[in-house]
């Protein structure tokens, strides 16, 4: 009996069914390949992100700021005529004003302004005396337009009615941000000979115009007997606490 042709088909049998393994092994390693390098094909399902990109892995620097509640940090070596972010409470400020505006009265210069100010938005160091007190506001043209860029160098008595002389305590000059805004951190100033509580302001547009003036503060006894207190000057308060007062006051300035 001859059993070669039947040997053959066996033969035959084997090879085809290696050869579909073969197939079948290689298939399934190209797909494992793939997930590793994170490549996916375009028809399948999209949701599946196999390798975070780098935009996923790490947050951006707002998103850090954000997760971390932090303020804004302010340096000492700024660019001339930038402030720092304002704080949150300038966010809420709304202009208050009618068109024609008057112009913010000028006032005495008195004799302890001093050039060379710091450029900072809070005055207030560890030796200040004096109730805190945080003041915003615009610098506003007569048609009401906010004025960016305005240099405001403010100078006050500390708490207890001194003016620091020799030094730049309570002295400090910054600029309006670009909606017109200001923002001080200081102490309410305490009253001292002939002078009811006030701060000095020098308010110098880009243009070059120039207010020198003083702002006051509402139902103080003394305002009565201060022989150039004006109520034109008077801060509005906005808040009052045990901690702090808050208050807001617009400068009107000339263009040019
Ligand atoms: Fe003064």
């Amino acid at each position: 009996m001859n059993r070669r042709p039947h040997y053959h088909k066996l033969r035959h049998y084997f090879m085809v069914i290696a050869a579909s393994f073969a197939m079948i092994t290689l298939s399934a390693c190209s797909q494992i390949t793939g997930v590793r390098e994170g490549v996916v094909d375009s028809t399948e399902e999209p949701s599946l992100t196999l390798v975070p990109t780098f935009s996923d892995a790490i947050p951006s620097p707002t998103q850090v700021s954000q997760q971390e509640g932090d303020e804004p940090e302010t340096t000492g070596d700024q660019e001339p005529n930038t402030n720092p972010s304002l704080p949150e409470q300038t966010n809420r400020l709304a202009i208050d004003c009618e068109p024609p505006a008057d112009l913010t009265p000028s006032m005495t210069e008195g004799p302890f302004y001093k050039t060379g100010s710091p450029q900072r938005i809070s005055l207030v160091d560890d030796d200040v005396t004096g109730s805190r007190l945080n003041l915003s506001g615009f610098v506003l043209t007569s048609d009401c337009q906010p004025v960016a860029g305005v240099l405001l160098d403010f100078w006050q008595a500390d708490g207890l009615g001194n003016y620091d002389n020799s030094g730049y305590r309570l002295r400090g000059h910054q600029y309006t941000d670009e909606n017109g805004r200001y923002y001080l951190e200081t102490v309410v100033p305490g009253v001292y000979p002939g002078r009811t509580p006030h701060i000095h302001v020098r308010v110098q547009s880009p243009e070059g115009s120039l207010l020198i003036t003083q702002i006051f503060f509402p139902d103080e006894p003394s305002n009565l007997t201060d022989r150039i207190f004006s109520p034109q000057l008077v801060i509005t308060i906005t808040e009052q606490s045990v901690d702090i007062l808050k208050g807001e006051f617009n400068f009107v300035i000339p263009v040019g």
